[in-house]
């Protein structure tokens, strides 16, 4: 069982200060076993292990993290990463209607993410939507969404099983067209397994109204087959999207891994639920811990690095107290800090709220690896003097530390006024606020 082979991991490599090519095999094999669990087809896990022991070599253990726990690190993130992007949202920069044509075999749940894709794009867009079937086969398809748009409270556009899809889909476009409908979502049949029929049907609606949006509809419990099917349909249809449906089940979400790979296109949404309201915003992270289904080592891993922040946190709680002051060196160790734990967003969560808000303000959320790094740069282009007495720093010395850092003096500028920003914060709380402050990074 997973639990036991991870203590297994971490009995092997404890101890061990550096990732070595033997433990990361090791941990690596432990890994791959836990994919395939998760119904990670075989082809994606064998490059994701390659992709992942490449990154892995050479990375120092940070902190109180055993190598072990290193490695497991090193893959939720690569994991994470993989999975794509977070919360990308339907595209409508069409002309009016924007089309949002749904693919997928029968039973992957296209109809009822067409009716919560109407609930959601009707109520977070105020947008208005237009739903049509064109399932002609599935009986009672039609009336199923029908139905749908009902309860959730969007237009119907009527079609019946004696007509074609194709001709089906011109009449409702044309409809959407004449009454100004911002959206029209349209469902399309499937059947049980690919066939040429199908595929013939999907290109012919897909080229009839050349669709904004192409959702490839994937039904998470379809484990190993996912790959075969999200294969079929890119190459069919250039798929803009992925719905990973039925994530309320017991699959362990492996497909959205495969299907991430294969199809190369984000996964926006995923099913949650049969309900119309059970649709959420796609998280690689959760995806991420889901997959690898290492929870326990996850939070293990997490605490870690907290107590890694802590660690940092007193040592410069002590330096504010001794009346040192807090110098261009500690917001660099800072900034460090902060990508050791995974960018902004991961050590916001660390951080108490005074300080995240702040920080918040000066780093826009979506700062990312770059934004730091730039920082850093600038900040390794200053001598040790100015590090320590930034108010040094004038004009011509602006000049050099931007010549230096290969960035703007406005950027030099922004970081000294960041830096002043965190200073005073830093110095309100050595005035009596260390005890909250501490208080706040163990929250
Ligand atoms: P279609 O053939 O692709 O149109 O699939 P349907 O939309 O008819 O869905 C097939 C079945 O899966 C129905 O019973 C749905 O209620 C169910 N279903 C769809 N999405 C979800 C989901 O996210 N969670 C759960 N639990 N059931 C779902
Ligand atoms: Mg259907």
């Amino acid at each position: 069982n997973l639990t036991g082979r991870l203590s297994t991991i971490m009995k092997t490599l404890r101890g061990e200060a550096r990732l070595t090519e033997s433990n990361i095999s090791d941990a690596m094999r432990e890994v791959r076993m836990a994919l395939l669990e998760a119904d990670v087809a075989l082809p994606v896990v064998k490059t994701f292990i390659a992709q992942v022991k490449e990154r892995a070599m050479g990375q120092e253990v940070i902190g109180s993290l055993s190598p072990g726990q290193a490695v497991i690190g090193v893959v939720h993130q690569e994991l994470t990463r993989l999975m794509g992007e977070a919360n990308v949202d339907l595209n409508f920069a069409s002309q009016p209607p924007a089309i949002v044509l749904m693919a997928g075999l029968q039973g992957a749940g296209k109809t009822t993410t067409v009716g919560k894709l109407a609930k959601y794009v009707r109520e977070q867009h105020k947008k208005k939507v237009l739903v049509v079937s064109c399932d002609v086969y599935r009986p009672a398809a039609i009336e199923q969404l029908r139905l749908l748009a009902e309860q959730v409270g969007v237009e119907w556009f009527p079609s019946s099983d004696q007509d074609e899809p194709v001709a089906i889909a011109r009449a409702a476009l044309e409809h959407a067209r004449r009454h100004l409908f911002d959206v029209l979502l349209v469902d399309t049949a499937g059947r049980l397994a690919i066939d040429e029929a199908m595929m013939q049907e999907i290109k012919a609606l897909h080229a009839a109204l050349n669709p904004i949006e192409t959702l490839f509809v994937v039904d998470a419990m379809q484990g190993q087959d996912a790959v075969n099917t999200a294969r079929a349909f890119s190459e069919a249809l250039p798929l803009t999207g992925v719905v990973l449906t039925k994530l309320d089940g017991d699959a362990r979400g492996g497909a959205a891994l495969s299907v991430r790979q294969i199809t190369g296109k984000p996964i926006k949404f995923v099913g949650v639920a049969e309900k119309v309201g059970g649709l959420e915003p796609f998280h690689p992270e959760r995806m991420a811990s889901r997959v690898l289904g290492m929870g326990d080592v996850l939070s293990l891993i997490e605490e870690a690095q907290k107590s890694v922040d802590q660690e940092e946190a007193k040592k410069m709680m002590a330096k504010v107290k001794s009346g040192k002051g807090f110098d261009l060196e500690d917001f660099k160790m800072q900034i460090v800090q902060m990508r050791k734990m995974g960018g902004i967003s991961g050590l916001m969560d660390k951080l108490p709220a005074q300080l995240t808000g702040q920080l918040g303000g000066q780093l826009p959320a979506g700062a990312d690896e770059k934004a730091i790094n730039r920082i850093e740069g600038i900040i390794n282009s200053m001598t040790r003097q100015e590090r320590s007495k930034p108010e040094l720093i004038k004009a011509s010395r602006k000049r050099r530390i931007a010549a230096g850092a290969g960035v703007s003096v406005q950027e030099v500028n922004r970081l000294l006024n960041q830096f002043e920003t965190t200073q005073k914060m830093m110095k309100q709380f050595s005035k009596g606020g260390i005890g909250k402050l501490m208080r706040g990074m163990k929250g």
